[in-house]
């Protein structure tokens, strides 16, 4: 059975927390509605809107139950919408809550069927404590049995400025300890290398710099990976492909940073799935949606693109990081090194999106997806300035500074260990030598991708 998830974008979190904690210490309940995220190996459920309860709705007597009136709307509006329905409620004590009888009759007889009579998609309940943990299951329909059966979400992820992330415990239970990793954990402590051992964590790209976060994350002592790179070993990747050497040249890339993750792991146990497509592919795009967490580590603009609306649609924060290498001069005379900057942004629902940042381009990606951005043709009509922009002469310590700041960034968003959240834009500029932040960006009112908040590939599909 595909493992089942919920997400949720932070802004509609706190409007749940606000409504469903209450300063009485009563219950109280919300429909909502959701849209599907199709990984292969786990399926999402991404909470899109909430439908908040009218005059007559509900009955709050301590505990509360709602009102077929209430039910009534909550179904025309999620046929309206072509949405699946969230029924939750909240407890009034701290921490992942069981089912109480009352609650079972509410999802499991009076919900069940009618909802996915009504909308075509099974049920989801979801219960939150008062210290604003969450749990959720989704009702699936045995047609064997002629019942509907309960799968419980192994998480529940609340994605925005932070990536907070509930775990149900019999799923996805607690990293085992290891002295290998000790002085790591000693660092933001016990309860953040949980939180962080937990991700399922995916790579795209595993050149020099995915590689390199590879390696990061398999001596931080992380479990769970998904790589994914088409691209095979060349010669003159050894200058600065981690964990490759001179027999590998011709095999895949993916399969080089398994090994790495394999030999320098911390963790006691380690799962890696890989995939050599590239990220257009099906296989590779739902293997992407698998994750909890991604890096970007393509110098692509197509697959920029693709992450980029994984990061909003689908509520996957993406760590994007881009190396620039400067050259003045002419043909003649021949190209200097005049400098590099690298930038590093996480993209999530509430952070500026890599389109309104420009890392990349609409226009380059459209090149892309016709082939043009590779051909001669094309290449001789720009002027040499952008063609040795856009090159990628790179070298091992600028990828070593910018997958080391990345690594900074998935600590903070996951975490917020030492009060950090948030880094902002970073970029490293060789000269003076410093690191710029910069907070002031936002996505464009327009922002395409801010409108597919938690949609997932119901408006746009990015993949073959
Ligand atoms: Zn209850
Ligand atoms: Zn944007």
């Amino acid at each position: 059975m595909k493992h089942f998830s919920i997400a949720i974008p932070e802004q509609l979190n706190e409007q749940l927390c606000e409504h469903l904690i209450r300063e009485d210490g009563d219950e109280d309940l919300i429909f909502a509605l959701w849209n599907y995220s199709l990984g292969n190996e786990r399926d999402t459920a991404l909470i899109h809107n909430l439908i908040f309860p009218e005059h007559g709705d509900r009955q709050r007597h301590g505990n509360v139950s709602f009102n077929p009136k209430y039910i009534k709307r909550v179904c025309r509006e999620a046929s309206k919408k072509e949405c699946g329905i969230v029924f939750i409620h909240s407890h009034p004590f701290p921490g992942w809550q069981t089912m109480s009888p009352d609650d079972i009759v509410a999802e499991k007889i009076r919900l069940s069927e009618t909802v996915e009579v009504l909308t075509g998609y099974p049920l989801i309940g979801m219960t939150i404590g008062s210290d604003a943990t969450w749990c959720g299951r989704i009702w699936n329909y045995n047609r064997k049995k002629n019942i509907y059966e309960i799968q419980w979400a192994e998480s529940v992820r609340v994605v925005g400025s932070q990536l907070k992330i509930d775990f149900t415990k019999s799923l996805i239970p607690s990293p085992k300890f290891s002295q290998l990793f000790k002085r790591t954990r000693a660092v933001w402590g016990r309860e953040n290398h949980e939180k962080l051992a937990k991700l399922k964590i995916g790579i795209v790209g595993l050149g020099s710099v995915g590689s390199m976060v590879a390696e990061s994350l398999a001596r931080m002592g992380m479990e769970k990976f998904v790589l994914i790179d088409f691209d095979k070993v060349e010669a003159h990747n050894l200058d600065r492909l981690v964990g490759a050497t001179r027999k590998d040249i011709g095999l895949f890339k993916v399969d080089i940073a398994k090994r790495l993750i394999e030999t320098e792991r911390t963790a006691s146990r380690i799962q890696i799935n890989i995939i050599n497509k590239n990220l257009y592919t099906e296989e590779a795009y739902k293997g992407a949606i698998d994750c909890d967490i991604l890096f970007s580590c393509v110098d692509r603009p197509r697959a920029r693109y693709i992450l980029n609306h994984i990061a909003y649609a689908h509520l996957i924060p993406v760590i994007d990081g881009g190396i620039q290498v400067r050259f003045e001069g002419n043909e003649l005379k021949g190209y200097e090194f005049s400098g590099a900057d690298w930038q590093v942004q996480t993209v999530s629902p509430t952070r500026p999106c890599l389109q309104c940042l420009e890392v990349y381009s609409a226009s380059d990606v459209s090149l892309e997806i016709s082939g043009l951005i590779d051909s001669p043709s094309y290449l001789k009509g720009i002027s040499k300035d952008y063609y040795k922009r856009k090159n990628n002469e790179n070298i091992f310590p600028f990828s070593a500074n910018l997958a080391s700041l990345e690594i900074f960034h998935l600590v903070a968003i996951v975490t917020g260990s030492g009060g950090l959240i948030n880094f902002g834009v970073q970029r490293f500029r060789y000269d003076p030598g410093i690191i710029s932040q910069y907070f002031d960006k936002k996505c464009s009112p327009n922002c395409d991708f801010v409108k597919s908040i938690a949609t997932g590939d119901k408006y746009i599909k990015v993949y073959d």
